[in-house]
């Protein structure tokens, strides 16, 4: 079954500039911006700019350059926050939330990037 991209989601209307963002990095594929509602001091969304629904469906279809656009990106924005393990930072957690079961809201591939306290565990039990 095809992926099916809705473009009314929230994230295609930020890439149209419809809605503002608080842009933390633009590349030529990727846009990372501040979460509205933080869970943790730094809460950074990463989205490409191509139309992919999920991390599977970006990993599997989206082109070499996307791909690592989208990968040099997180870790620009790791550095910018300045919570790089290997580099005196903190640590940080990112998370991609994906249909039903992973709970996903916005139907736009976005990776969370999490950082600025301890972050406690992965999933609640249960
Ligand atoms: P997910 O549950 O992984 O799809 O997460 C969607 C995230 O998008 C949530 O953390 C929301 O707070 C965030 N969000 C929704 N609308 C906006 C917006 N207009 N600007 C920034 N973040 C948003």
């Amino acid at each position: 079954m095809a992926y099916a991209y809705d473009d009314q989601n929230v994230f295609a209307k930020i890439l149209r500039g419809e809605i503002p963002n608080r842009t933390v990095l633009e590349t030529e594929h990727t846009l990372a911006f501040q979460d509205i509602a933080p869970k943790a001091p730094h809460h950074v969304l990463v989205i490409p700019k191509g139309r992919y629904v999920t991390a599977d469906h970006f990993a599997l279809e989206a082109s070499e350059a996307e791909i690592v656009d989208f990968t040099r990106a997180v870790g620009e924005i790791c550095r910018k926050l300045g919570v790089q393990p290997g580099e005196g930072g903190a640590g940080f957690r990112t998370i991609s939330n994906a249909g039903s079961d992973g709970v996903q809201e916005v139907p736009h591939y976005h990776l969370h990037i999490l950082a600025g306290r301890n972050l406690g565990p992965m999933v609640p039990h249960g």
